[in-house]
């Protein structure tokens, strides 16, 4: 079967190392397979992402050298385009009798949760899931606008990560019921993450270790949804010095910064030897290193990155 892969990055602001590990392993597991590069932009959140940022984001990606067969700006590639499909999706659920109301405030949520997931995130534990009409309307009436749960099995899924190997979560106590539509109406994003890759045909979803643990949720969704679920293959998260995860407040390892700093095939060679292709971080073009791609060289644990 013919690869589709794609990287799916969100435009909430610039690009981070992570984001440029995942986009550069995603485009050479598809490019070494003779497949099809998907670039879908998620911005859901109107809040947080822009037209613009988005076109920075797609600068930023072919500076780097990377390119794909679909998508981009295109606006059927876009999520802020795509609202009639998640719709679709969520009329699906709700005639399944899976989908919920849930009118807890932020405050409530975190109360009525339990720190059950292995990443330590919290899990809800139903506090709506039987609500009355009559608790409904009162809780309306107060002005109170809901988020959309969907209600998870009591089941374990098993997901075979490409990578990570196997990975297991009891839905219903360790992802709980999760939220695919916000109170603003906002569309979340393990909804059209699932509608998405569907409808685009995707079967190979790479991509970072922070999303392993919403893997099992999001391919009972496809099942659910009459789908089959993708591939996926996790990377190992980026690290500092101390152990510390990277994350966007590392201003020093954004793409503003690194772009400064680097020359496109320096910062390629730099990911290529984090991902074990390279036995030293020399210059490189992703065309160079689609010959020595395998996942079996990406390291699984966390990668340490040092100083820049
Ligand atoms: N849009 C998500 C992000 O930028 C990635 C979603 C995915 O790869 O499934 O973190
Ligand atoms: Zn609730």
């Amino acid at each position: 079967m013919e690869v589709r892969g794609r990287f799916a990055p969100s435009p909430s602001g610039r690009m981070h190392l992570g984001n440029l590990l995942a986009a550069l392993l995603a485009w050479l597991d598809v490019r070494s397979q003779g497949g099809t590069m998907v670039l879908r932009i998620e911005d859901l959140d109107p809040q947080r992402c822009s037209l613009d940022k988005a076109r920075q984001l797609v600068e930023d990606l072919q500076w780097l050298g990377l390119d794909w067969d679909e998508g981009g700006l295109e606006p059927e590639y876009c999520q802020s385009n795509r609202s009639r499909y998640y719709q679709q999706a969520f009329e699906r659920l709700e005639a399944l009798g899976l989908v919920y109301p849930c009118y807890c405030t932020r405050a409530e949520r975190l109360a009525a949760s339990a720190p059950h997931a292995s990443d330590g995130a919290v899990v809800y534990t139903g506090r709506c899931a039987h609500l009355t009409q009559e608790q409904r309307q009162q809780l309306e009436a107060q002005g109170r606008r809901p988020a959309f749960r969907v209600r998870v099995p009591r089941e374990k899924v098993t997901v075979t990560d490409g990578h990570m190997g196997p990975y297991t979560q009891q839905l219903d106590t360790q992802c709980g019921d999760f939220i695919v539509r916000r109170s603003d109406g906002v569309w979340a994003y393990q909804l059209a993450v699932v509608v998405d890759d569907a409808l685009m045909g995707v079967n190979h979803v790479v991509r970072g270790s922070d999303l392993l643990s919403s893997s099992p949720a999001q391919a009972w969704l496809h099942r659910t949804l009459g789908y089959e679920p993708p591939r996926f293959y996790h990377l190992p998260l980026l690290v500092d010095a101390q152990g510390r995860r990277l994350s966007k407040r590392d201003r020093d390892l954004d793409m503003g910064v690194l772009r400064a700093k680097y020359t496109p095939q320096e910062l390629v060679g730099w990911l290529g030897w984090l991902a074990g292709l390279q036995s030293m971080p020399k210059s490189a073009t992703p065309r160079e290193l689609i010959s020595s791609f395998q996942w079996s060289k990406v390291p699984k644990k966390a990668v340490a990155v040092g100083s820049t």
